[in-house]
């Protein structure tokens, strides 16, 4: 605490982001980034938009992105809402839509990040325990309890875990007068997009990022997804507080990562069967695996102490995410990396597997 500080600044429990190793050169496995390079057709347009129209406030209500982004989804405009990375999207939502009077529910193993908003909102969560198999349990969201919305990633992180379309149609159907928000960080390896359902559930938010599935995570791209009144209650916080969110080189490269889909299928397409792949061996190896749709793996070891297996692995080279937390302390998350890099984390996994065993 410093004397600086305002109550608010005293009282936050800010993130901690996962670790940008500077020290050395790790095999980086563990913030679920990309590891192929970013649309060539994206890298183009971010080059050519730094030019001298740098020196003009970009737009504020980044058209071009908006209809493209439209149009890729086959929503109307003003379903979209964009933002510098889904981080800020969520933060706004949290702001719109959450009633400080009321509990926000969330799962209890979940995006570290959502208590964090949370404290700053002035929010209370209430944390619903997932099953013994890391299942989100629909009942407790939809038992007609007092509550002032519902968040959750959909695959969950960092369980991997995938709830089915027809799931979230219950919360949507079972909460009528509050917002659901769907956060679809990691939908595109493999899970069904909630952006189908928009036009129905006036109360469905489906929030997305450009971080992962477009490996545009040093661009800073958000999206959300919504009824008009949902949309129009973010503007409402957006501009409230900062109206230029997206710089215009992000504006110009996320267009044309989006209008890459053939690039876009290429690596997702890679990063899955790499995933399918390594998941497997994990288990030849002796660990158990959730059952991934994103572009991690949630892996435990009988055994050896997840804790032991993360330093071991770093001491070789190879970062991976371990969580201090109860129920999830013997987990280790790995990304999926390139099928050489995971054929290294592979051979140091073994070589750990032996060496504490
Ligand atoms: N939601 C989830 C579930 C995430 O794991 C992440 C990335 N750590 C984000 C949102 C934020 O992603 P970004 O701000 O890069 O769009």
């Amino acid at each position: 605490m410093s004397k600086f500080w305002s109550p608010l600044a005293g009282a936050l429990e800010p993130y901690v982001p996962g670790e940008q190793p500077k020290d050395k050169t790790y095999i980086k496995l563990n913030t679920n980034e990309n590891p192929y390079p970013p649309s060539p057709k994206a890298l183009k347009a971010i080059a050519d938009a730094a030019d001298a129209d740098l020196r003009l406030y970009p737009d504020p209500t980044c058209d071009l992105l908006v209809r493209e982004t439209a149009r890729y989804y086959g929503l109307s405009p003003k379903q979209v809402f964009v933002g510098n990375g889904s981080d800020e999207v969520l933060a706004f939502a949290f702001a719109a839509f959450f009633d400080p009077a009321k509990p926000v529910l969330f799962p209890d193993i979940t995006y570290s990040f959502y208590k964090v908003y949370a404290k700053f909102y002035g929010l209370t969560p209430k944390l619903i325990p997932l099953d013994d198999d890391f299942n989100i349990p629909l009942g407790s969201f939809t038992d007609g309890g007092e509550h002032g919305g519902i968040i959750m990633p959909n695959p969950n992180a960092p369980t991997a875990k995938l709830m089915p379309l027809r799931d979230i149609v219950t919360l949507l159907e079972s909460n009528p007068d509050r917002v659901v928000i769907i956060d679809e960080a990691y939908i595109d390896f493999g899970g069904e997009s909630a952006v189908k359902l928009v036009p129905q559930y006036p109360n469905l938010l489906v929030v997305q990022t450009l971080s992962k599935s477009r490996s545009l995570a040093g661009l800073r791209v958000g999206f959300a997804f919504g009824s008009e009144e949902l949309i129009e209650g973010l503007d409402r916080i957006k501009n409230s507080f900062n109206s230029y969110t997206l710089d215009r080189l992000a504006l110009h490269g996320a267009v044309a990562a989006l209008q890459d889909e053939a690039y876009f299928r290429e690596t997702t397409d890679k990063v899955i069967r790499t995933r399918e792949r390594v998941s497997r061996q994990v288990v030849e190896l002796g660990f158990k695996a959730t059952d991934s749709r994103a572009n991690f793996l949630f892996i435990s070891h009988p055994d050896i102490a997840a804790k032991e297996l993360f330093l071991r692995l770093r001491e070789k080279g190879v970062l991976v995410r371990y969580f201090a937390s109860p129920r999830i302390d013997n987990y280790l998350r790995v990304s999926i990396g390139t099928d050489e890099e995971m054929n290294a984390f592979l051979t140091a996994l073994e070589a750990c597997v032996k060496e504490l065993r």
